[in-house]
Order: structure tokens, then sequence, then C-alpha cells
């Protein structure tokens, strides 16, 4: 019998003794390992399969999920009121815009998509918003890779040609790369915000009768004036204006008629003043004006009369009926009257009461407590004479206080060196007064229709130039004392009103 080659395997039957049952055996232990290497590539199979089913599932929750959310946002950037938008910064190009921009500013989501820089947004806005994004993105590129958000308000023209504010808020954006792409906004119309705003800054700082600025306000820009006036070396004024007898108004023709007197009141005093001046109401029937640049007092005189004519014209009440008022109007300037807002609304306040005192319908310039101790003490006095009067007493009042104030002038100048303010003070209120005489005289000569009224305004103008050029030239030192004196009693006191006024005397006095 040939030999069994080793390894070989003869069927069960064919078996026979040891080698029969060795191979029984490694023939079963083979099948059992096939069958259990079947079962764990069943199991693996089965456990992979499960994997990738779970796989599979989580990736379509993950999806649904995606899809809910995206979704979400779609609904939320379609239906905000605010705008949302994504812009490449590559190109500067909107990528996606919502559609509320339709509410916003009227045009369409493609309109706005074509539109420039220059017609997105107003060019100081450009500035504003371009400006802080610039900015983020130069800190972004330093390193600074912390929060990129950004607040800026933008004014963006409505298509209707209107301007919408509104609050833009950006934050930038990297790609995988970590590069920055792009940008998300949101654009929030904040009109109705600004409003309030603005009503609670009028609460605060304007006074709601006449819509004039309020004591605060006014404060707020006198102390703004006085640091421009110091930088500049330049002057200022503030007038002080309190109406006369106003309360018999309220008595007589009740609360609202005084209102609408006031209202009034502030509207005419505007008329007066130039865009930079500011008119405030700061209490009942008082109201102070700033003038932030006068050349001189005679400036703030002149508006000072102004405003006294203006409010003195009859006012035509609803009811047809006239309303006749005056103000007293009391003058401080700085610095000759004061350096502080402190000391300058004290002596306009002083000034006005001065002014009430003298009488009504009256300007003042802010003399000080010189005023009348000055008189006390002068040494020289002109004398008036009966022989100096015109026939015509307001004007010769006028002149008698013309004669007083430039007695007080020659004293206060023969100490000047030690007193200078009491010489300055003395100076404009010879001038206020004067300017304030010759005013009033005009309109005298104008009702007599005197013939060489041209000519004799002419005068005037050129004394008040004149004093003033003489008093500027004191203060630079390039004249004496001594010289503006001459100029007050030869040409102010002597040759005008003692000889060219002279030649008005006719008018006035009665033919016998
Ligand atoms: P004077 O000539 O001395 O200035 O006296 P006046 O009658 O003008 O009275 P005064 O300036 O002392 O007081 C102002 C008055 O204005 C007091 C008050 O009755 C009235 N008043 C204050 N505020 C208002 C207001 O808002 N409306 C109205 N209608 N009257 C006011
Ligand atoms: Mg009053």
């Amino acid at each position: 019998m040939a030999d069994i080659p080793e390894g070989a395997i003869r069927p069960a039957h064919q078996a026979t003794g040891q080698s029969g049952i060795i191979h029984l055996y490694i023939f079963n232990v083979v099948t059992l390992v096939i069958s259990g290497l079947c079962v764990a590539l069943a199991a693996i199979f089965i456990h992979l399969y499960r994997k990738l089913k779970e796989e599979s599932n989580a990736r379509q929750v993950a999806l649904a999920e995606l899809e809910e959310k995206e979704r979400n946002f779609r609904f939320i950037t379609e239906n905000s009121a605010d705008v949302i938008w994504t812009m490449d910064i590559a190109t500067g190009k909107f990528t996606y815009v919502s559609p509320s921009v339709y509410n916003l500013r009227g045009y369409t989501v493609e309109e706005v998509m074509a539109q420039s820089r220059e017609e997105l947004m107003t060019p100081e806005s450009a500035e504003r918003a371009f400006g802080a994004l610039t900015h983020a993105m130069e800190r972004w590129s330093a390193g600074e890779r912390g929060d990129t958000r950004r607040v800026t308000e933008v004014d963006q023209p409505h298509k209707d040609g209107h301007l919408v504010s509104t609050e833009v808020v950006t934050t930038l954006h990297t790609n995988a790369e970590g590069q920055l792409t792009s940008i998300i906004g949101i654009s929030r119309d904040i009109t109705e915000r600004k409003k309030s705003e603005e009503v609670i800054r009028n609460l605060a700082f304007y006074d709601s009768l006449t819509r004039l600025p309020n004591r605060r306000l006014l404060l707020d820009r006198l102390e703004q004036a006085i640091a421009q006036a110091k930088r500049k070396g330049i002057s200022l004024a503030l007038l002080f204006i309190d109406l006369d007898k106003f309360k018999p108004v309220n008595d007589l023709y009740g609360h609202e008629v005084g209102d609408w007197l006031l209202q009034a009141v502030a509207h005419r005093m505007q008329c007066c003043l130039r865009e930079s001046d500011t008119a405030a109401r700061i209490g009942g029937d008082e109201f102070i004006v700033l003038l932030p640049e006068i050349n001189n007092s005679a400036d703030a005189l002149t508006v000072a009369e102004k405003i006294r004519d203006i409010l003195n014209q009859p006012f035509y009440m609803l009811s047809g009926q006239l309303l006749n008022i005056s103000a007293c109007i009391g003058i401080a300037l700085y610095p000759e009257h004061g350096l502080t807002e402190k000391q300058l609304m004290k002596n306009g306040d002083t000034a006005m009461y001065q002014a009430k005192e003298s009488g009504r319908n009256k300007v003042f310039i802010y003399h000080g407590n010189t005023g009348s101790a000055m008189s006390d003490e002068i040494l020289l006095r002109l004398n008036w004479r009966k022989s100096y009067e015109s026939g015509e007493p307001s004007i010769d009042e006028e002149h008698k206080e013309l004669f007083r104030l430039a007695s007080v002038l020659i004293n206060t100048a023969m100490e000047q060196d030690d007193h200078p303010d009491r010489f300055a003070q003395a100076f404009q209120a010879l001038l206020a007064h004067a300017i304030k005489h010759f005013a009033g005289e005009e309109q005298i000569l104008a009702a007599y229709e005197y013939e060489d009224l041209e000519e004799h305004v002419r005068l005037h103008r050129e004394l008040v130039l004149r004093a003033n050029k003489l008093y500027q030239a004191i203060t630079t030192r390039q004249l004496s004392v001594g010289q503006l004196i001459d100029f007050i009693i030869d040409d102010l006191v002597k040759g005008h009103m003692l000889k060219k006024d002279r030649k008005l005397y006719h008018l006035f006095r009665k033919v016998p």
C-alpha cells in the first residue's frame, strides 16, 4: 500500500488507526477555525454595518439640523427689521443682503447690491464706517486676534431722498486658512432712537416755551466763547435783557398772551443776531444774548440798541389789538468787565438793573461800582451852562450826561497809571453814552426833517471811529492819555456839542 503523503486528509470512512483520528482531529480544528473566522467576519461586518448606519443616521440628523438651522437663519434674516449682510473683503462687494433693506432704504436687494460706496452712505459716514473697519483689519494683521466687532453710526440715503440714521454692527470673518475674507454686518434703523435723544437733549438744553437755549446751554457756550476770546485776544459781549412791566401783560390779557408775547420777543430778538450769536431765555421775562466776537463796545451797543428798538415796536395780537412793551438791556464785556462767566453774568445783571433804575427802555453798559464813586471824587468838572441848552429836552439831558461822563474821564485819566481799569471803564461809559445819544439825536433830527441830517450822521460816525482808534492807540502805548483828553474836550464837547450841534438849535427853539 502506497504511503499517504504527509498533510493529506483522507475521508473519515477511509481513516484507519491513529493517523485517521489525527486527520479527523485536524479536519475538525480547521473546520472550527474557519467557522470561527466566518463568525468573526460576520460580527465585524455587522459592527461595521451598524457603525455606518449610525454614522449615516447621525449625518442625516446633522443635515436635518443644519437645514433646520438654515431655515431658522433664513427666517430671521428675511423677516428681521434689521438688515443682515455679508461683504467680500477682496472685492468690497456685497455677497448677501437681507430683503428688509427695502423697508429701510426703499431699494430692492438687487439695487443695493449694485450700489457704489457713495450711493450707500454719506461721505462722512463712509469715512467713519470704513475707518473703523480698516482699523479692525489693521489690528488683526498686527496679531491682535481679539474682538473684531465694531459699531458705527451711518447715515444712508433712502430712495425717496431723505437720510436714514442707522447703527451698523460689523465683525470680520476668516476662511479655513485663517485669512480675513468677509465682513458680516447688521444695519439697524435708529431714527426713533435719535428722535428720542433729540427730545431729551432739547429738554435739557432748550427752553420749552420759546425754543431758545436755556441757562445751562448759554453757560456752556459762554465758557467756550471766553476760552476762544482769550486764545484769539478778542472781545465778547453779554447782553442782559429784561422786559419792562411784563407782569401787567399777564394781569391784563392773561398768562397765554404773556406766553405768546415771550415767544414773539424771542423771535424778534433772533432777527437782530448773526448765526454765531446765542439768544437764551434764562427765566421769566429775562433773556441773555451772547455775542462771541466783537471789535469794541460800540459793536455791542449797536446790537443792544437794535434789540431795544425792535422790542419797542408794537406787537399785534391775534385779536388785532396792539401791545406796546419795552426792555432794559445791560451789557458786560470780556475782558473789561470780567474774565470769568460768573463775573460777566453778575456785571451784566448789574448793568441791567442800573438801566431799570434810570427809567425803562434803556441800554446800559456796565459801569461797575466806579460810576457813583468816581463822580464823588471829581476834582475837575466841566460845567454845564444854561446857554448850552438846545431847547430839545432829551438832547439837553443827554448833553449834560456827556459833560458829566467827560469830567469823570478827565479825572480817571489823571490816575490812569494807578487805576487803568477805572480809566477804561470811564472811557467805555462815555463812548456808550455818546453812541446812544447820537442815535437818539439822529431820530429827532429825522422827525424834524433836518436838511443836513446825512452830514450830521457822518460827523457822529467819524467821532465814534476816532474815539475808538485813539483809545486803541493808548492801550498799545502809541498815544498819551492827554491826547485822548484833548480829543474829548476839543472835538467831542467843544467842537461837536457846542459848535456843530448849535446849528440844530434853531429847529427846537420856538420862534418868538
Ligand atoms: P420790571 O419792569 O421791573 O421788569 O417788572 P416786570 O413786570 O417785567 O416783572 P419782573 O421782570 O419782575 O417779573 C417777570 C414776570 O414774568 C413774573 C411772572 O409773573 C412772569 N412770568 C414768568 N415766567 C412766565 C412765563 O413762562 N409765562 C408768562 N406768561 N409769564 C411769566
Ligand atoms: Mg421784567
